[in-house]
């Protein structure tokens, strides 16, 4: 089968960048992924192909070569492709292709040992929220510092990409199987490849950037979408944006802990927020018209005459949504009777005349002490 030409197999021009060439590879590997064509041996040729051609022009000495002298040049002149008998994953690894799009597509299989770079450690950090991030949740744009791909050298560790081998005891595939003899027969089992690590390659010289790690320490910007509903304690995880793994290995997660920064107004009580509202004496017993805030700017409330300390006025859904995106909570607003601390003489004079009025005597009924008990199973509910 004749070869075609590499350019028109990724669909870059002539004079693509690198940036270019790799996206446009990328592009081919998602394509051709086999979860999206099972089964389908020309996707797995037709990646394969791509992969011989993303291998040839990433790397500017064999670029040239190639653009010079063709498929001779490269030294790939003959049938088939130098990645024959190896897996989509173990190709994708070798060029350090390990971030999110193709853990996400090989997450699942990661427990299955097959070969590849050691996991990066998950992360954690604090993120701390006010009562009014929560009700409508946020966008935070989070610095953290962690270890990221080596941009050097893409993720491999290797100071060239021609540095970087198969390994010859696993042939690339990171584990080694073995035939061990069992009572119930023949089992065939696999362990890490004891040459390579698990990574499925050698490396014949180190980046000088990283060390050979394939990672390096940096300062980034996760951006992330804190749902509405969150509260203290909870942990969101983000996947893939802890520590990149050794040498193009996955990346951990970055787990979020969630803080609530305590609230001028409000107490929080699941979804309902309590809000404590002192009324003088003259505003309970005649009626008055109050305002009081809540998360999204100030609300009026009316109290009647003859309201009691312990009321509590319930305005519906001015809590927080729920985390499950169903209904939302009420903002209690709980009456206190504020008692003068101190007195002038106009108001002592006042107060001395109202303090023996047949009303102000306390004559709870059953239904006032009822009442109080309600109260105490809101607050406690
Ligand atoms: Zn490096
Ligand atoms: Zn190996």
């Amino acid at each position: 089968m004749a070869k075609r030409d590499y350019y028109e197999i990724l669909g870059v021009p002539r004079n693509a960048t690198e940036e270019e060439i790799r996206k446009a590879y990328r592009k081919k590997a998602i394509e051709y992924h086999p979860d999206k064509n099972p089964g389908d041996k020309e996707a797995e040729e037709k990646f394969k192909e791509a992969s011989e051609a993303y291998d040839v022009l990433r790397d500017p000495e064999k670029r040239a070569l190639y653009d010079r002298y063709g498929h001779e040049g490269v030294n790939q002149g003959g049938g088939g492709t130098r990645f024959e008998g190896m897996t989509m994953e173990d190709i994708l690894r070798g060029f350090g292709f390990a971030d999110d799009i193709f853990s996400e597509f090989f997450g699942r299989r990661r427990t299955s040992a097959q070969g590849r770079g050691e996991r990066g450690t998950n992360l954690r950090i604090r993120v701390k929220l006010t009562l009014e991030e929560i009700a409508t949740g946020v966008h935070k744009k989070i610095k953290v510092r962690r270890l990221v791909r080596c941009s050097a050298c893409n993720g491999t560790g290797a100071r060239n990409s021609s540095d970087v081998e198969v390994c010859s005891t696993c042939r690339g595939a990171g584990v080694v199987g073995r035939i061990t003899q069992t009572p119930f027969g023949a089992m065939q089992t696999a362990t890490t490849c004891p040459a390579c690590g698990g990574t499925g390659q050698t490396i014949r010289a180190n980046c000088p950037t990283c060390r050979g790690e394939g990672r390096v320490m940096a300062e980034d910007t996760i951006e992330v979408d804190i749902p509405a509903g969150v509260h203290e304690g909870i942990q969101l995880s983000v996947s893939g944006k802890g520590n990149a793994g050794l040498r193009g290995g996955p990346s951990g997660d970055l787990i979020i802990n969630i803080e609530e920064l305590p609230h001028e107004h409000f107490t929080r009580e699941g979804r309902n927020i309590l809000y404590e509202l002192f009324l003088n004496i003259a505003d309970a017993a005649l009626g008055a018209q109050v305002e009081v805030p809540t998360l999204e700017g100030r609300a009026r409330i009316k109290i009647p005459a003859g309201t009691q300390s312990g009321k509590i006025f319930r305005l519906r859904e001015k809590g927080l949504p729920s985390l499950e995106g169903h209904g939302r909570g009420d903002l209690l607003v709980h009456v206190n009777i504020w008692t003068p601390k101190k007195l002038n003489d106009e108001e002592r004079r006042l107060l001395e005349q109202l303090r023996h009025m047949p009303n102000f005597k306390p004559t709870p009924t059953k239904e006032d002490r009822t009442f109080f008990e309600r109260v105490r199973d809101v607050f406690s509910s």
